[in-house]
């Protein structure tokens, strides 16, 4: 029950009031029911004293017209003045009823208020913790509420007026493209909001915030968005430094690995350096003769060139797969990716007595990655067949490349002893390794950098031995309506 305030002056003048009627009523002969006045005592009193009080007074003020009547009259039943006196009581008794009902009204609207108070408050201090402000669009003129939180969220002040040109105004330039499209569908009415930008406030802070809205229709039909807004920099900043975190982590695997394949790095860079030394050897010899035949000549010095130029790619290779650099998404052909490995690693290949089987599905569609990121993948999982092969007689590394219902498929298939079931759940738990002088990373970076990819990474026995495949989403141009221009509304 809602507490009133006390007003002792009010009390007062109320109780003098009463007395006033009560003298005039019991002690002066006029012809009047003055005793109705007490009516006035009541409603005045109602606002001022509590609802528990309104009965007493109300049951008072009778007493006081009973009483007036045996004070004037004794208890001798005087017609007319005994008739004033029961319509004064009913009178009294009737506005009292009233007076309790209008109370009980209030109250029950004071609670209600509280109530409403409360949870305001409530829901303000939920926004503020859960960094999550809500706002309402109506369709089609764009007008808008939002809550406190929400305009602290767009950067502006808690009692600032909403409206889109607003939130616009303090979006990231690159992101009001797609902001004033999301807008725009909503103005149409046009389904499910799911937008996540930045905002740059001007201070030049950049926030990042995730918006979800829904259409919902009143009972004219009329459709209005309901939507909230979320503060999510520190996920979106916790997520980045996990990524470059993992992003260094993949780096220094790529150079260990280079490392283990130093011998082959060796042998690539050798190939054309051998190439160039007998060129140049015949070159000599084809200008040393007594008729010098300049055509020979030439043929070695292209080769040379050409020599030179393969050596120059595999040092790039080379050097790319060292360089830390961020990962650069591009659209790429997973079949020059399988080939560019395996010539990256032929020497390991060479080296071991296995035949090697290399199946490119043709026309395969290309797929969004970063080249060196995939191509660490694709000889983690090489090395780690051959790996898994060495020591065993007739061996077998099947590398394939397929396509179905929206994916790039890359399969590696070997012929060792396979995956033991006991291993199958943790292979690609960090430092999980079966190698003496293993280190358990290459399959969990692996299982990583597939995942940056949107993509998927798998092992299954087949025996004899086992297949890692990874699944890439193929790349398909982006719609025309999602290319949006910057014009809004
Ligand atoms: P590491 O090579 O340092 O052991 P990985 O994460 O690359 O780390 O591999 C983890 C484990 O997965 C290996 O120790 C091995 O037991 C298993 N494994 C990986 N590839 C194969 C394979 N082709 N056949 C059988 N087991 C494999």
């Amino acid at each position: 029950m809602p507490r009133r305030r006390t007003h002792p002056v009010q009390s007062a003048i109320l109780l003098l009031l009463t007395a006033a009627i009560f003298v005039v009523d019991a002690f002066t002969r006029l012809d009047t029911a003055i005793a109705v006045m007490y009516v006035v005592v009541l409603l005045l009193a109602s606002p001022v004293w509590p609802r528990r009080y309104t009965f007493a007074l109300g049951a008072a003020c009778g007493l006081l017209t009973m009483g007036a009547y045996v004070v004037a009259h004794g208890l001798h039943v005087a017609p007319s003045p005994a008739g004033r006196a029961l319509v004064s009581i009913a009178a009294i008794a009737i506005t009292t009823w009233l007076v309790l009902q209008r109370q009980q009204a209030t109250d029950r609207l004071r609670q209600r208020e509280q109530a409403l108070r409360r949870s305001q408050a409530f829901l303000a201090g939920a926004q503020r913790l859960s960094r999550t402000g809500s706002f309402g669009i109506r369709v089609p003129d764009g007008a808008m509420v939002w809550s406190e939180e929400a305009a602290r969220i767009f950067g502006y002040a808690g009692d600032a007026a909403p409206d889109m040109e607003r939130v616009l105004a303090h979006t990231l330039p690159e992101d009001r493209a797609l902001v004033s499209a999301a807008l725009r569908r909503t103005l149409a009415c046009e389904g499910h909001i799911d937008v996540a930008h930045r905002l740059l406030l001007p201070d030049g802070t950049i926030r990042h915030v995730h918006v979800l809205a829904e259409a919902s229709y009143d009972a004219d039909g009329r459709c209005e968005y309901l939507g909230a807004v979320t503060d999510v920099t520190a996920r979106v900043e916790a997520e980045q430094e996990l990524h470059a975190s993992h992003v260094q982590l993949a780096h220094a695997a790529r150079v260990s690995m280079l490392g283990e394949l130093a011998a082959s790095v060796a042998h690539e860079v050798n190939q054309p350096l051998t190439a160039i030394v007998a060129n140049a050897q015949a070159g000599r010899r084809w200008l040393g003769r007594a008729q010098p035949d300049i055509a020979e000549a030439l043929a070695a010095l292209d080769g040379i060139v050409q020599a030179s130029e393969r050596a120059g790619q595999v040092v790039r290779r080379i050097r790319a797969l060292a360089r830390r650099t961020e990962p650069e998404h591009v659209a790429l052909d997973l079949n020059a990716l399988v080939q560019d490995t395996v010539e990256l690693l032929q020497r390991e290949l060479d080296r071991r007595p296995l035949a090697l089987h290399v199946e490119l599905a043709p026309g395969l569609a290309p797929v969004m990655g970063d080249r060196i990121e995939l191509q660490q993948v694709l000889i983690n999982l090489v090395m780690n067949a051959l790996q898994a092969m060495d020591g065993l007689p007739d061996n077998r590394l099947d590398l394939r490349t397929r396509q179905d219902d929206g994916m790039a498929h890359v399969s590696v298939r070997d012929s060792g002893p396979g995956i033991a079931d006991a291993d199958g759940a943790r292979l690609f738990e960090p430092f999980f390794s079966t190698k003496a002088d293993g280190m358990g990373l290459g399959l969990p970076i692996c299982c990583s950098i597939i995942a940056r990819h949107g993509g998927r990474i798998a092992a299954r026995s087949t025996p004899p031995g086992s297949t890692f495949s990874f699944d890439l989403p193929i790349h398909q141009e982006a719609p025309l309506h999602e290319q949006q221009s910057d014009a809004f509304p």
